[in-house]
């Protein structure tokens, strides 16, 4: 018999995009979300497999559900969304989080946790290895996320020394793709957006920051390797790609792929905004035998076609 799985967050990017491949390998899923953020229309076409189920909920209610395996996706993951209430956003990843744990532990299932490369904050170490504790500024408005996030991946460490729960923590750096929503207000998507329309690219601060892009397909490649790897892996593991780009650089990279200028138009940097962000990849080659594969520039052909469809 397939395995049942629960996904959180399943109508956003990465969850979509997640259920669309355990699907394709033969799981039997059923994906929760509360569609704060979330739009129906990732899962049309899995709506039509009689393997794929949804159910409208929201994580920080307790949820009744047998499963062997659960994957929490669940957590508006742009900054302008998660800001929007930050006490929601916190809940979610604390009470949510919880909940989830509670009913991995009834199932005695398998269960992830998709951390994210926030908890290192604005980063002092680079480029971030696991075993670096982070610099978050606590009170800051990033923190609803970052501690949030942080938070989850302390309950899931004590849910494994109280109760031995099989659990794995993945740190996810700045992902990009198809599923992508266009109003997500995520730099790759304002970015493509803005250039198909014809509007002038909004640069937060000088350009200079960095950030460390993955396509999507590598990370799910990523994620499925390490809920695969042996009990004894729990993580924290980075996935991302480490190859790390300015904005500036991407705008350039962006500019070369649709072969025309990009007008520029700057904006004041977000408070807190990280000044760099690179994942050291090493533990995830050697115990996942996992690196991205696509480079920027084919990442961002797939995604622009993707987006194309959203603008008149
Ligand atoms: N950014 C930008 N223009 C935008 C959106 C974002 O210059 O329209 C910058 C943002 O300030 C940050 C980087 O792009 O330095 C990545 O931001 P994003 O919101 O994608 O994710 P983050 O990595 O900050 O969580």
């Amino acid at each position: 018999m397939s395995k049942k799985v629960l996904v959180t967050g399943a109508a956003g990017f990465l969850g979509s995009n997640l259920c669309k491949r355990l699907v394709a390998d033969g799981f039997d899923v059923t994906g929760v979300d509360n569609l704060y953020t979330g739009s129906l229309r990732n899962l049309e076409a899995l709506q039509t497999y009689p393997q794929f189920n949804f159910v409208q909920h929201d994580i920080i209610q307790p949820l009744n559900f047998t499963c062997d395996w659960l994957f929490n996706f669940a957590c508006p993951a742009s900054p302008p969304h998660y800001q929007k209430d930050p006490i929601f956003t916190a809940k979610t990843n604390f009470i949510g989080t919880l909940n989830m744990l509670e009913l991995a532990h009834k199932n005695n299932a398998r269960i992830m946790q998709a951390s994210t490369s926030e908890v290192y904050g604005n980063p002092l170490q680079h480029p971030q290895t696991e075993s670096y504790w982070g610099n978050v500024h606590t009170t800051g408005p990033r923190a609803c996320y970052d501690e949030g996030k942080r938070v989850a991946e302390s309950l899931f460490f004590d849910y494994k020394r109280m109760h031995n729960l099989d659990i794995k923590v993945i740190r996810i750096f700045n992902t990009y793709g198809p599923l992508m929503d266009p109003n997500d207000g995520r730099v790759i998507s304002n970015f493509i957006m803005q250039a198909l329309r014809g509007e002038p690219i909004t640069l937060y601060g000088t350009g200079e920051q960095t950030r460390s892009f993955c396509y999507v397909d590598d990370l799910i490649n990523g994620i499925m390797a390490m809920m695969h790897s042996d009990a004894s892996i729990t993580g924290p593991i980075n996935l991302g790609n480490p190859i790390e780009f300015t904005l500036k650089e991407l705008v350039e990279t962006l500019s070369t792929v649709l072969g025309k200028p990009l007008p520029l138009i700057t904006m004041p940097l977000p408070q807190d905004d990280p000044t760099r962000r690179q994942p050291d990849i090493t533990l995830a080659k050697q115990i996942l035998h996992w690196q991205p594969q696509v480079d920027l520039a084919t990442g961002l052909k797939h995604t622009i076609a993707y987006f194309r469809q959203f603008v008149s």
